[in-house]
């Protein structure tokens, strides 16, 4: 099998699990703190102790709303918990309460820039403790801090044909989920995890073996991950093998995959309603009050960016995929006198997407905040080239040193001397070289060719090695052409 149809019959679905930012827990009153003392955030029910009876948090269940409101779902009005039994040591009930056959929300959808991909459901669940393991111990710690922290379990239908789509998908997610601001949605802390089961169809119409594969740690992780199980199955199945249903664990510093144990089925859980949480009903009131206080999601900012800025679809998709990245840019324009040009909104749409977020990729930060830029800063380095003072390609220069120095653009600009030529005397002399250089050029421009004039500029620029004020150039070389077009 060749690598084009060994991608070509890639199915991959993520199990996104995410950890919701309320102050308690999702049964009981403990705390949810992190990194609190190990076993210092702990009670009776989340301990699972004889005769206790779990009680649900409300924020819980309106964050899980809220989020699967926010994902297109459609809401289950009758809440029904069951019990998830098996035996783990950070498990102390030998059971986790989790939604099942009746999650909270279905049948969602979240759009990508060329795809929809469609949720399959949206679920209750409380998380497990944490088992320590040290190097040279005898025995293992547990740390039951994490029992009873309330998640989200966010499955996707399997509509995701390569690692990149899953990449992007998860950025997406990811974004919605914090215009949400039901979770810090950080993957270090683990508020945000993901499993992803991938398959290759060894036919168009024939279903392949579903591996899971676990322990991915970022976004990068699941991307490499699949990366390789695709070349894993292709290769056994090129070899006229067959692959075998089961759960992987991601070995990050090999770049491997390696088996861990054959995919339990449904029933091996022995899901059952549970006992203590009697069912109810949620109003459609209550829904929709949730649904009224919804914040502006992303595909509905970039839409107002492209209306209110002039921006291109691209562009504005950009700036909004994170909340960080678009208040931002919003910051900066605000601050601008009124009315607010569209012109100026794709300036600083120009140094966000492109300046700007090459140097938070490179230096793998978090977000835009994290970069040490504040709008300010970018105001007035826009300021500085709008008012003439630096050209546009010095600013460039500027923004670097500025990040290299902590240093406010302007301060950067005094401390290096640096100012464009402004002086229409300077300007003069180097236009007068170039004429005399590119008499061609000077002649098409007397016959009337306006290109001709730019290709002077450009001269110019490079002969003051870009310190030349552009307008002023341009003024002083119509000047001295006199040509048709001055
Ligand atoms: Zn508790």
């Amino acid at each position: 099998m060749s690598r084009q149809t060994a991608d070509s019959a890639v199915v991959i679905g993520l199990e996104v699990h995410l950890q919701l930012n309320t102050a308690t827990k999702i049964f009981c009153g403990c705390p949810t703190r992190f990194g609190a003392p190990p076993n210092s955030q702990v009670c009776p029910v989340c301990l699972g102790f004889p005769g206790v009876l779990p009680v649900l948090n409300r924020q819980v269940l309106r964050y899980g709303i809220r989020v699967a409101l926010g994902l297109n779902c459609s809401i289950q009005p009758k809440i029904v918990f069951h019990r998830k039994n098996y035996f783990y040591p950070d498990l102390p009930k030998a059971f986790q309460i989790s939604q099942y056959d009746l999650p909270l929300g279905s049948s969602g959808f979240v759009d990508l820039e060329n795809k929809k991909v469609r949720i399959n459901r949206v679920h209750m669940e409380e998380d497990a403790g944490k088992l320590i393991h040290k190097e040279g111990e005898p025995a293992s710690l547990v740390d039951y801090n994490r029992c009873g922290i309330p998640l989200l379990e966010i499955v996707s239908e399997p509509d995701l044909c390569s690692p990149e789509e899953a990449y992007a998908y998860l950025k997406t997610l990811k974004g919605i989920l914090q215009y949400l601001e039901v979770s810090d949605c950080d993957m270090e802390k683990g508020s945000l995890r993901c499993d992803a089961n991938v398959s290759l169809r060894p036919q168009p119409d024939v279903l392949g073996a579903k591996v899971e594969i676990k322990n991915l740690n970022s976004f990068k992780a699941v991307a490499r991950s699949l990366s390789y199980e695709i070349r894993r199955q292709g290769e056994i199945l090129e070899e006229g093998g067959r692959v075998v249903q089961e759960t992987r664990l991601w070995d990050d510093v090999k770049g491997v995959t390696q088996g861990m144990r054959s995919k339990e089925f449904a029933h091996d859980y022995r899901y059952f309603p549970e006992p203590d949480l009697v069912p109810f009903s949620v109003s459609t009131e209550e829904v929709e009050a949730v649904r009224a206080a919804l914040p502006e999601l992303p595909a509905q900012r970039a839409r107002r960016f492209m209306a209110a800025y002039g921006l291109p679809p691209a562009d504005a998709r950009q700036l909004t995929a994170e909340k960080a990245t678009a208040d931002y840019f919003e910051q900066c324009v605000k601050a601008l006198p009124a009315p607010v040009e569209n012109k100026r909104g794709k300036v600083f749409a120009n140094w966000i997407v492109s300046d700007i977020s090459r140097e938070i990729n490179e230096r793998g930060l978090e977000n835009i905040q994290a970069l040490g830029f504040p709008p300010s800063s970018l105001i007035e380095l826009i300021g500085l080239v709008e008012s003439g003072a630096i050209s546009g390609k010095m600013a460039k220069e500027v923004f670097i040193e500025s990040l290299a120095s902590k240093k406010s653009p302007a301060a950067v600009v005094a401390a290096k001397g640096m100012s464009q030529v402004t002086d229409r005397q300077a300007i003069r002399e180097a236009a007068l070289a170039v004429i005399q250089e590119q008499p061609k050029a000077a002649e098409d421009f007397r016959n009337g060719k306006a290109q001709a004039l730019m290709f002077m500029v450009g001269q110019l620029m490079k002969k003051t090695k870009g310190a030349a004020s552009p307008a002023i150039s341009q003024e002083i070389l119509k000047e001295l052409l006199g040509g048709e077009n001055s």
